[in-house]
């Protein structure tokens, strides 16, 4: 069994649903760079202050940002027997330096230990998918307003708190990452195959069958 689960997925293609099942699953830590950026930017550290003007275009956060922040999170005890990388390798620069943290962690390497999952999915879908996600400041549970609605519009089902749409989830930004999605994180899916590491995931169907298409890349090697 692999111990290091790198998914590569457009923006708003289901990744996080299915990284979030799949660490459960597997009780191993989800690691969601984006999530650790937003983190830096609430607490208003030196990081997140750089971050922030990044993310708020839609454009990748500097190399050396980013791997602070995931070297920093991979050197914790929680991580010694596996976790998910969700966000992160976002281009082959930063797969090149997701080798050398591996190496300087001394637990895995990525052509024994990893597997890179590439959700296949069209991307026209996806935006539509964005611009309608809402999410729950308090709880974190994430909603869409046309195929995941809550019960009563705009407030989460379990806290009642009032749903946000994350700032870059507005159209122009949406199409940004895309852009950017295409430009720099598509070609990890040639360099992860050359390394004989990648599996593809089906991923434009209901959130139970693309999981069952998951479960079957991670269980039947
Ligand atoms: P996400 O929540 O994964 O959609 O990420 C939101 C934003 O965080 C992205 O649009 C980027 O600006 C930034 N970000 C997340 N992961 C990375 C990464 N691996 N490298 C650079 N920027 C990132």
């Amino acid at each position: 069994m692999k111990k290091v689960f790198i998914f590569l997925g457009p923006p708003g293609s289901g990744k996080g649903t299915q990284t979030s099942r799949l660490a459960d699953k597997l009780s191993i830590p989800h690691i969601d760079t984006g999530s650790l950026l937003r983190k830096n930017i609430q607490d208003e550290t030196e990081l997140g202050i750089i971050a922030k003007g990044f993310i708020d275009k839609g454009n990748l956060v500097p190399l050396n940002v980013v791997t602070s922040v995931i070297k920093e999170r991979l050197v914790q005890p929680d991580c010694a027997e596996g976790y998910i990388l969700d966000g992160f390798p976002r281009s082959v620069e930063q797969a090149e330096a997701l080798d050398g943290i591996l190496q300087e962690v001394g637990r895995f390497t990525l052509k024994e230990d990893a597997m890179a999952i590439y959700f296949d999915i069209d991307n026209e879908l996806l935006i539509q998918r964005l611009i309608n996600r809402r999410s729950c400041p308090k709880c974190g549970t994430i909603y869409n307003l046309i195929s995941n609605p809550p019960k009563i519009m705009d407030y989460c089902d379990i806290c009642d708190t009032k749903l946000t749409l994350r700032k870059d989830d507005n159209e122009e930004v949406a199409r940004a990452r895309f852009v950017t999605y295409e430009k720099e994180t598509a070609p990890l899916y040639e360099y992860f195959k050359q390394l004989g590491i990648l599996e593809e995931l089906k991923a434009d169907g209901s959130i139970s069958e693309i999981w069952e298409n998951l479960k079957e890349i991670v269980f039947d090697e």
